[in-house]
């Protein structure tokens, strides 16, 4: 619904050789979206799985791929916004689905409250407006709202119909996260795209099922002075969507030992 096929079919076409397919008459609104606050990965992939297997089911074909993303405060940084994109691939005869993602610190997502006759200007031009669009509702009025807006009359109606209907004449504008109103988004989500078509290509060492890669990462780095386990990562696990095989790798940076500031016992 949202041109994703943009990003995404470049790097199938190009690692794989597989030519995307787009179902017709497949609103995926109704498999639940993940749009504001930061879903749990489990739920985002099921979520990408069961909408990769609704366009299978249509097309008739044996092979998915559907992607989802959610948008908030940085669970460890939470004045920075980062934008949390999943992508899955199914391969319905092998029973497999193979997901990756991407946290991308490079995101627009924001939101302004606009008191009445304030100027949105400065806002704006932080979000990207106009190649980037934004959605418009007056405050404290939760369904009425204006999306997609992508041009300055637009906006300027909006914004005079949404102080009109809001309770206090103040007006909420947020980034429109829909990927074809957003091109910082577009361009995340190509770049997840070769990573899980890279991924695809990767064989399990156990059992060579395609999907091996990065599954989690595992903390405990010791400090360098007194050896006890930091939150820094320690190893990076990789595993296979298929047998659940996994293997430990060393970060990829070398580091060995964590600077004792990091450390709990040493900096408390
Ligand atoms: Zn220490
Ligand atoms: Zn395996």
């Amino acid at each position: 619904m949202h041109g994703k096929e943009r990003a995404m079919g470049r790097p199938f076409r190009h690692a794989l050789g597989v030519e995307l397919v787009l179902p017709s008459n497949l609103n995926t609104d109704s498999l639940g979206t993940f749009s504001g606050e930061t879903a749990r990965p489990a739920d985002a992939a099921s979520t990408c799985r069961n909408k990769a297997e609704a366009g299978m089911a249509i097309t008739g074909l044996p092979l998915g791929l559907a992607s989802e993303g959610s948008f908030g405060p940085h669970p460890a940084v939470p004045l920075v916004a980062v934008g949390h994109e999943w992508m899955t691939f199914v391969d319905g005869a092998q029973g497999l689905a193979i997901t990756e993602q991407l946290l991308c610190w490079r995101t627009n997502f924001s939101h302004c409250l606009l008191a009445p006759g304030e100027d949105p200007a400065a806002w704006l031009q932080r979000v990207g407006f106009p190649t980037h669009a934004v959605i418009v509702r007056p405050n404290g009025l939760g369904a009425a709202v204006a999306k997609g807006l992508q041009f300055l009359d637009q906006l300027t109606a909006a914004v005079q119909w949404a102080a009109a209907h809001s309770n206090d004449g103040s007006v909420l504008l947020e980034t429109d996260m829909r990927a074809h109103l957003n091109p910082t988004r577009m361009a995340s989500l190509r770049r997840l795209a070769f990573r899980l078509a890279r991924r695809i290509r990767s064989r399990c060492p156990a059992c060579s099922a395609p999907g091996w890669g990065w599954m989690d990462r595992i903390s405990g780095l010791p400090c360098r002075w007194c050896g006890a386990p930091t939150p820094l990562t320690q190893f990076e696990l990789h595993g296979c969507a298929a047998c659940g095989h996994r293997q430990h790798h060393p970060r990829r940076d070398g580091m060995v030992t964590a600077d004792p500031g990091q450390c709990p016992d040493c900096n408390p």
